[in-house]
């Protein structure tokens, strides 16, 4: 009877500590392992590194693939995190695919040396019953003493950092600097003016066109997001981009984007530019959240735009994924007669296998391929092999970045069919781009 009680007493216990389905301490019990740590390195004149870990796109992930085997792959995160730090410190989970690490550092041991090997063994590839994910994480570490004598302190300077990596793009592990904080609390207020300038239409958009490089026809026109917030001034595209993934503004931004482009392009065909084309550029996040289709179906109804006349630009790293949902997605947007254009490839993670699955219709050339072509003979094969793969496929191909003469004489030589850039046109108003529609004969 007593052996029950004691059993049942710890399984109590360990319910109230840990997390279930991965068995890591959960956020109360961290506090206190943490707390032992910081009075441990305290009174030994020690040094620790808390590290957070938030995976990439988790939500899309289990959106797209179910929750059981987004539970799947906390498991093994939970279990490689483990690994990895072994008995130099405690991991756990916080909730949702946040995970914290706090680590006993050595002396003269510099904590970026774990954040690196942490994130190297997140980012191998895990076998699912469907096929193959290749998660992607964010870690930021902040130190004791230097950056924070207690956990709060510790945890919020650690998630900046975390917050700063996520949206560089290019930086996975990050150290908490001290300005931090004031790059993050420009993103919060950008935030809130973005969705502000959302609901009151502030935003705007520029057409830049695609032309025909053997006749110098226009064929399209790439919608491109301009704001011009009275607040911040002139907001870079990718950080506007960058505000609306992480405060969940993503799809009502996406949904402005193509309603306006959509609405401009509707007022041109009545015009009588009726063969002219539009291109949408559409985020990572909404690519994935499976509502893209029907988005895209309100949108060309309440326009009353022929879908054969909207082409939605992708980008390489949205094609996170081998398995059916993308294709599905992508399926469900050529079902509805719209095309699908596969935006700077050549910088992303297409592979071979992407360009055999996905049912996509174009490809553009990334322009740092184009900006090297004349003098770096490399590149000049590079987008010649681009130019005939995309032929075989079937693809039509488009060259961005066009900026010197030379550089349209040699991918016009190479048989690319469509071509965009600075050279040709800028990104221009609405008006200005009627304007020029007026002087173009087709
Ligand atoms: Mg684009």
């Amino acid at each position: 009877m007593l052996l029950m009680l004691v059993r049942e007493n710890r399984r109590n216990r360990r319910l109230a500590y840990h997390d279930m389905l991965t068995g890591l301490p959960n956020r109360m019990y961290f506090y206190q392992l943490a707390n032992q740590a910081i009075d441990w390195a305290e009174s030994n004149h020690q040094r620790l590194a808390l590290h957070m870990i938030d995976l990439n796109e988790f939500k899309t992930i289990n959106d797209s693939l179910g929750h059981e085997m987004g539970d799947r792959l906390l498991k093994v995160v939970a279990e490689r995190l483990r690994d990895t730090i072994k008995k130099q410190g405690k991991v756990a989970r916080l909730g949702g695919d946040e995970f914290v690490i706090i680590q006993r550092l050595q002396p003269d041991e510099d904590a970026s040396q774990m954040a690196t090997a942490l994130w190297q063994s997140l980012v191998r590839d895990v076998t699912l019953p469907d096929g193959c994910l290749s998660p992607q994480a964010c870690i930021g570490t902040s130190l004791y003493p230097e950056q924070g004598t207690c956990i709060t302190e510790l945890l919020t300077h650690a998630d900046t950092a975390m917050y700063y990596a996520k949206h560089s793009r290019t930086i996975a592990v990050q150290l908490y600097e001290s300005g931090m904080d004031e790059r993050r609390l420009r993103r919060q207020k950008l935030a809130i003016a973005l969705q502000a300038a959302i609901e009151q239409d502030q935003l705007t958009l520029y057409y830049q066109p695609i032309f025909r490089l053997d006749s110098g026809d226009i064929e399209s026109v790439e919608a491109l997001l301009r704001w011009s917030s009275p607040e911040f001034g002139m907001v870079h595209p990718l950080e506007v981009i960058a505000v609306a993934e992480h405060y969940g503004l993503a799809h009502r931004l996406n949904e402005w984007v193509l309603q306006s482009a959509c609405q401009q392009l509707h007022h041109w065909h009545q015009s009588g530019y009726y063969w002219l084309k539009i291109n949408v550029n559409v985020s990572p996040s909404i690519f994935m959240d499976g509502e893209l289709a029907l988005t895209v179906q309100k949108v060309l109804q309440s326009s009353g735009l022929d879908a054969s006349t909207l082409v939605l630009e992708i980008t390489e790293d949205t094609s996170l994924w081998d398995t059916a949902s993308s294709v599905e997605t992508l399926q469900q947007l050529r079902e509805l007669g719209i095309e699908i254009a596969l935006d700077d490839f050549g910088t992303g993670y297409s592979s071979f296998s992407h360009l055999r699955q996905l049912p996509l219709n174009k490809l553009k050339i990334d322009k740092s391929f184009v900006a090297d072509m004349t003098t770096d003979p490399r590149a000049y094969n590079l987008v010649k092999t681009i130019v005939s793969l995309a032929g075989s496929l079937d693809m039509k191909v488009t060259a961005e970045g066009i900026e010197l003469p030379e550089q349209k004489d040699q991918l016009q030589q190479l048989g690319c069919e469509l071509g965009q850039g600075y050279l040709l046109a800028r990104p221009m108003p609405g008006d200005d781009m009627t304007e020029q529609l007026l002087h173009h004969t087709r």
